[in-house]
């Protein structure tokens, strides 16, 4: 018997917190009942009652190569047929690693772990156990997943200590953790200054994806690693996000600055729950069993997880594929940028590889405080008009979107023709 959304979200709330199991799905944002999927292939969603949608949330980045690809599925039920999990070491993890340190070579020795929260919290338990420093800075708007230390908001003035950002954080835990601006390469210099050599490291998004999209100033990522390096704090990239989404090497290939530490996720597991955190040989050779710096994990380096982030990134890096992807999200976004402009609606929009931004304000947002100025009711009104067209966004003003390579012609054309009437609705 097939149910509407309504009675699937009605049943899940009586089992589930809020009816979901991560807190953005449950539309609080944009308001409405979110809406609950059956299948996904190519570029399209199916949701319960029979519905396609044109996907640009790509199940928050992973699904680069498109939804349930052949060769990522073939690869996935090839390893399922042989052992869903040993907990020991297996060749196709050396593969991946080996993979992953061809595409982004600042990664001289890289774990495998189970979630992006995970490789971030390892990281920056790794940045305290190689320096013997407990500061960690991190960037107001960037999102690091959900470990206590990061879970952090800016206190009242820019050198306090950073506030809890989330009950349940002590508040003695997040006091080690100092927010400053992104882009703001005045402040973090003068944070530098009065406290440099307490500072562990400095973690940052190296393009913001998770306060919508923001992109590096030119010389703030530069700014960073010359601070890091003067002071003797660590520069981690949180590259969950951006890593073979800006670029086959990450925003680090991009924009040229290699960072010590650096984390991925979403992509790299295609779509199955796997992370990573490389860098340094001299601060990876910290880790345990090598090193006094524990980190483990069950199901790291899981057997299906692995297959599938093989075949993912043996398609990702195949050449053209990145050129492809970029230039459906330029598409997408003059399209969108024109259509707003018939409608005389105050909009604008980037990309920057298959990532990019919609923001209903005049110019791209530089600092998290632009983000904040940006109409959300508008985004909200905008978002539910693609939705009731099947085409569908972030629930979200404050998120990024992302392209796959199986976004074409046809979905570029359905998008356009609705944004033309969301737009129109807007005026
Ligand atoms: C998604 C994300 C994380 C958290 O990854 P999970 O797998 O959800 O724990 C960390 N950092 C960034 C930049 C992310 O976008």
């Amino acid at each position: 018997m097939s149910q509407t959304p309504d009675h699937l979200f009605e049943r899940a709330r009586l089992s589930i917190p809020g009816g979901v199991n991560s807190p953005v799905r449950a539309f609080r944002s944009v308001g409405g009942t979110p809406v609950f999927f059956d299948s996904a292939a190519g570029a399209w969603l199916t949701d319960s009652a029979g519905r396609r949608y044109v996907d640009y949330v790509g199940s928050w980045g992973p699904m680069l190569v498109g939804h349930t690809h052949l060769e990522v599925v073939a690869a996935v039920q090839a390893a399922a047929a042989k052992a869903l999990s040993f907990g020991a070491p297996t060749e196709a993890e050396t593969e991946l690693a080996e993979l992953l340190r061809s595409l982004v070579p600042s990664l001289e020795l890289v774990r495998l772990l189970c979630s992006g929260t995970e490789a971030t919290m390892t990281a920056l338990r790794l940045a305290r156990g190689y320096t013997g420093r407990s500061l960690i800075v991190k960037f107001q708007g960037c999102y690091h997943g959900h470990s206590d230390g990061l879970l952090v908001k800016a206190g009242s003035g820019a050198l306090t200590f950073g506030n809890p950002s989330s009950a349940g954080v002590p508040a003695e835990i997040a006091a080690l953790t100092l927010v400053c601006d992104y882009n703001d390469t005045a402040q973090i210099e003068q944070l530098f200054a009065a406290r440099g050599e307490e500072i562990a490291g400095v973690i940052v998004e190296p393009v913001a994806g998770n306060m919508n999209l923001v992109l590096p100033r030119p010389g703030f990522l530069e700014a960073l690693r010359a601070l890091c390096d003067r002071h003797g704090a660590l520069l981690i990239f949180d590259e969950v996000m951006t890593g073979l989404r800006v670029a086959p090497g990450g925003a680090q290939a991009r924009y040229g600055i290699r960072p010590d530490l650096t984390t991925l996720g979403k992509v790299i597991g295609g779509g199955l729950p796997l992370a990573a955190l490389g860098g340094r040989r001299d601060i990876m050779e910290k880790l345990a069993p090598l090193g006094p710096v524990y980190q483990a994990g069950t199901l790291s380096g899981n057997p299906i997880a692995v297959a599938a982030g093989l075949a993912t990134l043996k398609l990702a890096a195949a050449p053209g594929f990145q050129a492809g992807v970029e230039a459906y999200a330029a598409q997408l976004v003059a399209g969108l940028v024109a259509e707003a402009k018939r409608a005389g609606v105050a909009f604008c929009a980037q990309s920057v590889g298959s990532m990019f931004g919609l923001y209903f304000r005049s110019t791209p947002p530089t600092s998290f405080a632009e983000v904040m100025q940006s109409d959300v009711a508008r985004f909200n009104r905008f978002f539910h008009a693609m939705l009731a067209r099947g085409i569908y966004l972030a629930p979200s003003a404050f998120e990024a979107g992302f392209v796959s390579a199986a976004h074409g012609e046809a979905e570029l054309a359905a998008t356009l023709a609705a944004a033309r009437e969301a737009f129109g609705e807007q005026a």
